[in-house]
């Protein structure tokens, strides 16, 4: 759905983008992360068309952004970092105008924007005037006149920053809606946000791609594997090491009483095998009395500080 090939962009001296490619697949959601003045931003203006590349292509639909801009723009909906709203307009006028703006005939602008209404949750302030709504309807609002056209790729610059922990969680819930139907590119800096929503992660650092994949696949890839907590009763603390130490795919990083009962080890693998099930196994050959057994993976915001930070 949209290809970003060799993509560069400068502002004078500054290589903002520097030489990313990637694809994004139909009906995919795609999470964009990187830390402050990465390049997310201007990617997407570009994608949108906002601003020319300096170099390589980005195809959206088979079109490309230095040639179909408007065609390209008709399949697209944009939600830029700063909501762009008349403040002094009534809501439901601002997304007539809007839908006008997209060239919606106009015997279709009550209907269209009912259903925008239901689908963002505006219905008890289409008659509000935009100045007065919290920051969180402003974004519903935002978004609303994004999909006002009913393009079937959306473009979402940093959608919940600013807003409070519920309308965080209102947001994203529309979003992972929004999601089943169409494509999205989403950037953010909350982490939770991505893998409670993305299918896909993109991270970029000072104008570069430094990962790609699921969120699982790069928690797994960049943990440097699994850690695993075993928590065995007392009893049988030494030989459980020795049994551990010689069973092969994990190595005891730590063991340390657990209250009076047990030993709990902290074990490593590097795998991305579930190792659960054989280490119950294990135990049961051994007449070990569990207490706990518990995998830890790196969350993601391990993987984005290991990879962008410093
Ligand atoms: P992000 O959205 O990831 O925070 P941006 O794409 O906004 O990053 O910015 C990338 C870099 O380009 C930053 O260093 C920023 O200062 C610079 N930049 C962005 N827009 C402009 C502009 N219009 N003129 C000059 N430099 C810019
Ligand atoms: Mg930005």
């Amino acid at each position: 759905m949209i290809e970003v090939r060799d993509l560069t962009k400068t502002y004078g001296s500054e290589r903002a983008v520097d030489d990313i490619s990637f694809v994004v697949q139909p009906g995919e959601v795609l999470g964009f992360l990187g830390p402050n003045g990465a390049g997310k931003s201007t990617t997407m203006k570009i994608i949108t068309c906002y601003l020319p590349p300096t170099a390589g292509t980005v195809l959206v639909d088979g079109l490309d952004v230095r040639r179909d801009t408007l065609a390209i723009r008709q399949r697209l909906g944009y939600l830029p970092e700063h909501t762009p709203l008349y403040l002094d307009m009534v809501v439901y006028d601002y997304l007539a105008f809007m839908a006008a703006m997209r060239g919606l005939p106009a015997s279709e602008h009550r209907r269209r924007i009912g259903e925008m209404a239901e689908l963002c949750g505006l219905q008890g302030v289409l008659g509000k005037r935009i100045d007065t709504l919290s920051k969180g309807y402003r974004q519903r609002v935002g978004l609303a006149q994004a999909m006002i056209h009913n393009p079937p790729i959306l473009i979402l610059d940093e959608p919940t920053t600013g807003l409070d922990p519920n309308q965080i969680v209102e947001i994203r819930e529309l979003i992972k809606a929004i999601g089943r139907e169409k494509t999205v590119i989403l950037s953010t800096h909350i982490l939770p946000e991505v893998q409670a929503s993305c299918d896909r992660v993109l991270i970029i650092n000072k104008g570069k791609l430094v990962a790609d994949g699921t969120p699982d696949d790069l928690q797994a890839s960049f943990s440097g594997g699994q850690r695993i907590r075993l928590g065995v009763q007392n009893g049988h603390a030494a030989s459980v090491a020795e049994v551990l130490e010689n069973w092969g795919p994990v190595q005891i990083v730590e063991s340390q009483q657990d209250g009076d009962s047990g030993t709990l080890f902290t074990l490593r693998a590097d795998t991305k095998d579930d190792l659960r099930p054989h280490l119950f196994r294990l135990a049961v050959e051994q007449g070990w009395t569990l207490t706990e057994l518990h995998r830890d993976q790196a969350n993601l915001e391990d993987v984005f500080r290991q990879l962008t930070a410093g």
